[in-house]
């Protein structure tokens, strides 16, 4: 039976963090995003003015930019966690990494550090 890829948590989704989702699932690991506003896109969410200066994607602005690269980590199916701050992460009595995150814990199953 083939073993589960590994998780890796991407604390931020901003365009860094999408981006690292994005290479993480094309090598076949399994990247979270755990984001604390209630979408994906960081500070180029605030931006709406024209971007000229982006090969292939003259005139639109930083706002459509982030819009289109959340698309393409949803498309992919990529997990996201909005609205969601980590807090610490550490390793329990079973070996097993558990991140507690805005109250809530979510286990980081049974990787090796
Ligand atoms: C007004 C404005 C206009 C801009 N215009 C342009 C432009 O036209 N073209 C362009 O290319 N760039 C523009 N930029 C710059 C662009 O937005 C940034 O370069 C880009 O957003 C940086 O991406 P990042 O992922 O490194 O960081 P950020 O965008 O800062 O993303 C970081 C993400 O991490 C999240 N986060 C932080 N701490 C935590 C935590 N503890 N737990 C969970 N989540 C957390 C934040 O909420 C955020 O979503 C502009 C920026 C601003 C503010």
């Amino acid at each position: 039976m083939a073993s589960e890829p590994p998780v890796v948590p991407i604390i931020g989704g901003g365009p860094a963090g999408m981006s690292c989702a994005l290479w993480l699932h094309n090598y076949g690991l399994y990247p979270i995003i755990i984001e604390k506003e209630s979408a994906l896109g960081g500070m180029a969410r605030m931006s709406p003015y024209p971007n000229e200066w982006l090969l292939g994607q003259r005139g639109k602005t930083a706002r459509e930019n982030a819009a289109e690269f959340a698309a393409h980590i949803r498309g992919l199916g990529i997990e996201t966690w909005l609205g969601t701050t980590p807090h610490r992460l550490h390793r329990e009595n079973d070996e097993r990494w558990r991140l507690d995150a805005s109250g809530e814990a979510a286990d980081y199953w049974d990787q090796q550090s």
